[in-house]
C-alpha cells in the first residue's frame, strides 16, 4: 500500500510538474501538496514558500481568505462560493461539486491578469473529500480581445445610431445586425424587431424578396438588379460592388415616399463579402419640388398655346404645328386639308346680345368643332370669331363632308343668353387642299378666299377652294 501511494504520488508529481496548466493541490487540512511550476510562474510565487502549509491565499490575495480549492473542501455550496465569487463562478458541467470561475487578480503582472480557475473535490474510496485540485488558466489575451471587440462594436453601434442618414447592415447569413434610429424613423419598423431577423424586406415591400444590401451580399449581377430596380439604378461610382438607386415606396407615409439608397458590401481583412450596409435618405420633398416645377412647365406651355376664350389652341401654336404638318403631308404625299371658319354677321350678334353673350356663341362653336374632330385633328383660334381646323389624312370629299357637318350642328345650336333668349349662329366655311409646292400662308389664303365665296354665296355654306397656288 504504502508503495503504491508512493509510486503514484511520483507518477503524480510528474504528471503535475510536466502539465502547462498552473495546478495546486491542497489536502483535507487545507494545506498545499502540490504547487506546479506552471503555478509558480503564472503567480510568480516558488512552490518551496507554499508546500507543506495553508497560506495559499497570499499568492492571490492581499488578506486572508479561501481560494477556490478551500471551499470545495468545505463541502462548498452555492452560498459560499457566492460570497466570494458572486455572479463569476458556475458549477462545473464535469464535475460534481466543482466549480469554475473567472476573475480578475489585479495584483498580478503590470496591469493585472483575468483568469479561468477550475476547482475540484478529490475523494478517497470511501467517496470521502480529503483534498482539492484547482487548475488556472491566463486568460486575460482572451478577455482584452472580447473586450477590444464589444468596444469596437459598441463603437460602430454608435457610429451607425448615431448618424442621421438611415442605415442598416447585415450578416454573411443576411440577418440585420443593425437598423438605426433614423432607419426607423424612415421605415416605420423599429431595430428590435427587425434586428437577429430576415426580414429587412418588410419594411419595404408586401412579398418576400432581396433587398439592394441582400443583392450586394450575394454579388448579384446586374440584370437581376436590374430585374428588380427596372432601370432606376446604378453601380456606385465610389464603392466596388456597390449600387445605388432611387424609387418610390408606395406603402411608407400617407402618400408614399421616394428613397435614393446605397447599398455597399462589407469585406474581411481577406477581401471576402461578410455583410452590406444600406443608407436610405428619403428624398420625397425633391422630387415632389421636381414634379410641381415639371406640371406648372406643362402648365405654362400649354397656357401659352391655348385660347382661354375656347380653351382651342390659338394662333401662335397654329403656326408652330402648320409648317410640320405641311413637311409631313409632302415628304409622305400624304393628304392635308384646313377648314377656316368666320362667323357670320357676328357684329350684329354683339350688337344684339352684348359681347358676353357674344363670346358664349364662341365657345359653343369651339364645342361644336370639338365634337365632330377626329383625334389627329387640331382646332385653333385663328382671330376673334375666325378659326382654323387642321385635318391631317383627310382627303377634299372628307373634308368638306367634315366641314358640312360642322357647320349643320352648329346652325342648329341654340345658345341661351342671360335674359333667356336663343341666340342662332351660322358659319361660313373655306377649304383648302394641300397640294405639292403649298407654303403656310397658300394654303391659308386659299382656304381664306374660299370663306369669302361662302360668304358670298349667301353665308351658312361651304367652299372648297381651287387648286392654283
Ligand atoms: P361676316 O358674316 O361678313 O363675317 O360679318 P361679321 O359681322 O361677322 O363681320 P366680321 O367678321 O368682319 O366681324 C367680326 C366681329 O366679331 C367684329 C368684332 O366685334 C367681333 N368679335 C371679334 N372678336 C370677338 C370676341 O372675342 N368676342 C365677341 N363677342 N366678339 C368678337
Ligand atoms: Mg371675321
Ligand atoms: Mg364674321
Amino acid at each position: 500500500m504504502p508503495d503504491n501511494t508512493d509510486g503514484g504520488r511520483i507518477a503524480l508529481n510528474q504528471l503535475l510538474e510536466g502539465n502547462p496548466v498552473a495546478t495546486i493541490v491542497i489536502d483535507a487540512q487545507h494545506r498545499v501538496s502540490h504547487w506546479n511550476h506552471a503555478c509558480a510562474v503564472l503567480t510568480g510565487v516558488p512552490a518551496a514558500e507554499m508546500i507543506g502549509r495553508a497560506e495559499q491565499w497570499r499568492a492571490f490575495y492581499p488578506a486572508a481568505r479561501p481560494i477556490l480549492a478551500d471551499l470545495v473542501i468545505d463541502g462548498a455550496l452555492d452560498a459560499m462560493v457566492g460570497q466570494y465569487y458572486q455572479g463569476k463562478f458556475r458549477r462545473s458541467a464535469l464535475v460534481e461539486h466543482g466549480y469554475e470561475v473567472e476573475d480578475f487578480f489585479p495584483a498580478f503582472g503590470k496591469d493585472g491578469r483575468w483568469l479561468y480557475f477550475t476547482a475540484a473535490p478529490i475523494r478517497n474510496a470511501a467517496g470521502e473529500i480529503i483534498g482539492a485540485i484547482e487548475t488556472l488558466q491566463d486568460v486575460t489575451e482572451r478577455r482584452r480581445a472580447e473586450a477590444a471587440l464589444r468596444d469596437s462594436e459598441a463603437y460602430l453601434a454608435q457610429i451607425v445610431d448615431g448618424s442621421s442618414v438611415a442605415m442598416l447592415v447585415i450578416d454573411a447569413a443576411h440577418r440585420v445586425t443593425h437598423w438605426n434610429r433614423a432607419c426607423e424613423v424612415t421605415t416605420g419598423t423599429l431595430a428590435k424587431d427587425v434586428i437577429g431577423t430576415q426580414d429587412q424586406w418588410k419594411a419595404f415591400y408586401a412579398s418576400s424578396r432581396p433587398i439592394m444590401a441582400d443583392l450586394v451580399l450575394d454579388d448579384a449581377n446586374e440584370s437581376t438588379v436590374d430585374r428588380l430596380y427596372h432601370g432606376r439604378y446604378r453601380p456606385s461610382l465610389l464603392i466596388r460592388g456597390g449600387y445605388e438607386a432611387e424609387d418610390f415606396f408606395p406603402h411608407f407615409g400617407d402618400r408614399g415616399r421616394w428613397l435614393f439608397f446605397t447599398a455597399a458590401p462589407l469585406r474581411n481583412a481577406a477581401g471576402e463579402v461578410i455583410g452590406a450596409i444600406e443608407t436610405l435618405q428619403d428624398v420625397s420633398e425633391r422630387r415632389r419640388a421636381e414634379e410641381a416645377l415639371r406640371d406648372s412647365e406643362e402648365r405654362y406651355r400649354s397656357l401659352s398655346l391655348t385660347d382661354s376664350l375656347t380653351g382651342l389652341f390659338n394662333s401662335r401654336y397654329l403656326h408652330e404645328r402648320l409648317p410640320a404638318e405641311i413637311e409631313r403631308a409632302s415628304r409622305y404625299g400624304r393628304p392635308l386639308s384646313l377648314l377656316v371658319l368666320d362667323c357670320d354677321n357676328f357684329k350684329s350678334i354683339n350688337d344684339r346680345y352684348g359681347h358676353l353673350e357674344g363670346d358664349k356663341v364662341l365657345m359653343s362653336l369651339a364645342e361644336v368643332i370639338g365634337l365632330c374632330l377626329r383625334r389627329s385633328d387640331s382646332a385653333f383660334r385663328y382671330g376673334g370669331e375666325e378659326f382654323v381646323v387642321l385635318l391631317p389624312e383627310a382627303g377634299e370629299q372628307a373634308s368638306v363632308a367634315l366641314a358640312n357637318r360642322l357647320r349643320e350642328m352648329f346652325a342648329n345650336q341654340k345658345v341661351l343668353t342671360a335674359a333667356g333668349e336663343e341666340i342662332c349662329c351660322t358659319v361660313s366655311v373655306g377649304v383648302s387642299r394641300h397640294v405639292p409646292g403649298d407654303t403656310e400662308s397658300s394654303l391659308i389664303r386659299r382656304a381664306d378666299e374660299a370663306c369669302y365665296s361662302a360668304k358670298d354665296q349667301g353665308r351658312n355654306c361651304v367652299v372648297l377652294a381651287g387648286l392654283g397656288v
